[in-house]
C-alpha cells in the first residue's frame, strides 16, 4: 500500500510568521491551522513538517533558541491532539548550496522512514513560492495558503508567471476540504 502526504510548511502557514522566532513566547497558532491538519489526518494523509530555518545558518537564532520554539510548537500540536508523522528542519544558509533547503528534497526522505509514498497523490502547502517549487520537484501538488506571507507571494507568481500547477486556499482548514478522502 502507497500513503499520500502533505509535506506541511511551519513559518507563516502553521504558526505566524515571526521572522526568526527565538522565543517560545513567539508560537502562536494560525487560525484554522489545527482543524486543518486534524481533518487531513482523518482523510487518511500523513503529516509531515519540513521546515527552513536558516536563522540557524546565519547565527541569529541559537540552538537553544530553536529548541525552545521547537519544542513549545510539539506541546501545542500535541495540546491539540495533532499527531505529525514527522519533522525535518533545514538550517543552512542559503549561500551553503545545502540540498536540504526547499524547494530542494532532500529532507524528506529523512521524514518518511522508508514508508511507500505516492508523490502524486500527496500536497505540499505553504506560504511561499519555494513551498510550490517543492511540490513541482517531488512531483505533488503545491497549494498556496493566504496566511504569513502568502498574499505576496500570490503577487510574486502573478507576476513572474509560474508554468507550474498550485491551488490557493485562503488558509489550512480550505485547504484540507479540497482534499479527496484516502480512507475508504
Ligand atoms: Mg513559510
Ligand atoms: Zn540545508
Amino acid at each position: 500500500m502507497n500513503y499520500a502526504a502533505v509535506f506541511l510548511d511551519r513559518d507563516g502557514t502553521l504558526i505566524e510568521d515571526m521572522h526568526y522566532p527565538k522565543d517560545s513566547n513567539q508560537v502562536i497558532l494560525i487560525p484554522n491551522a489545527i482543524e486543518g491538519m486534524k481533518l487531513m489526518g482523518e482523510k487518511g494523509y500523513l503529516l509531515f513538517i519540513i521546515s527552513n530555518q536558516s536563522g540557524v545558518g546565519r547565527g541569529i537564532i541559537q540552538d537553544s533558541e530553536f529548541k525552545s520554539v521547537h519544542e513549545k510548537f510539539c506541546e501545542l500540536l500535541k495540546q491539540a491532539q495533532i499527531k505529525i508523522d514527522g519533522f525535518a528542519y533545514c538550517f543552512h544558509h542559503p549561500d551553503d548550496n545545502c540540498r536540504c533547503r526547499k524547494p530542494h528534497t532532500d529532507l524528506i526522505p529523512k521524514v518518511f522512514n522508508q514508508k511507500p509514498i505516492s508523490f502524486k497523490e500527496s500536497f505540499t502547502v505553504g506560504d511561499k513560492l519555494s513551498d510550490l517549487e517543492l511540490a513541482d520537484n517531488l512531483g505533488a501538488k503545491g497549494c498556496l495558503v493566504l496566511s504569513g506571507k502568502g498574499e505576496a507571494t500570490q503577487v510574486e507568481l502573478n507576476n513572474a508567471n509560474r508554468q507550474f500547477q498550485y491551488a490557493i486556499f485562503p488558509d489550512l482548514l480550505s485547504m484540507a476540504k479540497s482534499l479527496p478522502c484516502i480512507i475508504s
